[in-house]
């Protein structure tokens, strides 16, 4: 690393558990980001702010008055800009020497693979079921670990998923093993409809770039402990959280080996 790198990144490398080596990786990985929504923005913020070194965002959707409530990265500027150009363009001033790369689609069954494979983590914070399934499955095919963060009104969710692993006789449970087939064709944007209170969906978005960064050190640095398949539910009123281990379902069609 460079003295400057090394500079902006002083307070990660003395950490002992990331330290140089952790912040070496950081600079090595690659992260996919599935919506640059509540939980993307924050999230993107703090794994750009790590350093790591290739980002990719993927949206399909355009900055609208009512996001900036809580999508921490966009400005007035951007309203009717695509996101995952506005966010790539934030990327860019913040830090040019991270390398980032930007597609305005959504992603879906049929593109998931593509847009994953090679990464070394996919973030989902996207809006809804069907797409979260598609990602799951995607990462399961591609071996490629998931981390998904949601909220739910006041109820946040974090969890890295290795159902890729699966295979390999490992026992982790996919991202469907825990929500099941039912929600394959639901595909609702509930926050225009029940709302979402910005800082609470920022904290799951900062939740998720941490969960995020302890996959991408796995075997590097001592916060490399991805807690595969332990779901991370805060509860935003009371505040708390708790901690449940998500059972890998034997008859998952995601993550499933045929007899
Ligand atoms: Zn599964």
């Amino acid at each position: 690393m460079t003295p400057d790198r090394l500079d902006r990144f002083a307070r990660h490398i003395v950490l002992p558990e990331v330290g140089a080596m952790g912040q070496a990786k950081l600079a090595q990985s690659h992260v996919v980001l599935i919506g640059m929504g509540g939980i993307g923005s924050p999230a993107l913020q703090y794994l750009a702010g790590a350093g790591v070194g290739r980002l990719t965002l993927v949206d399909d959707d355009v900055v609208e008055a009512s996001n900036l409530q809580r999508q921490t990265i966009y400005t007035e500027a951007d309203i009717g800009k695509a996101k995952a150009e506005a966010a790539a363009a934030w990327v860019k001033a913040f830090d040019p020497a991270l390398e980032v790369s930007v597609h305005v689609l959504r992603i879906n069954r049929d593109n998931a693979v593509s847009l994953i494979t090679g990464a070394d983590v996919v973030l989902d914070g996207c809006d809804n079921f069907a797409t979260r399934l598609a990602v799951s499955d995607a990462c399961v095919k591609a071996g490629v670990p998931l981390t998904s963060a949601a909220l739910g009104r006041f109820q946040g969710q974090v969890a890295n998923f290795a159902g890729h692993r699966a295979k390999n006789g490992e026992g982790h449970a996919c991202y469907r093993c825990f929500v099941g087939d039912a929600f394959d064709a639901e595909d609702c944007d509930s926050c225009a409809d029940l709302g979402v209170l910005g800082a609470m969906v920022g904290m799951v978005g900062a939740f998720g770039a941490m969960a995020a960064m302890r996959v991408l050190l796995e075997g590097v640095s001592a916060l490399g402990d991805p807690q595969w398949g332990h779901l991370h539910v805060m509860d935003g009123l009371k505040p708390s959280l708790r901690t449940m281990r998500i059972a890998r379902d034997p008859e998952c069609k995601g993550c499933g080996v045929p007899a």
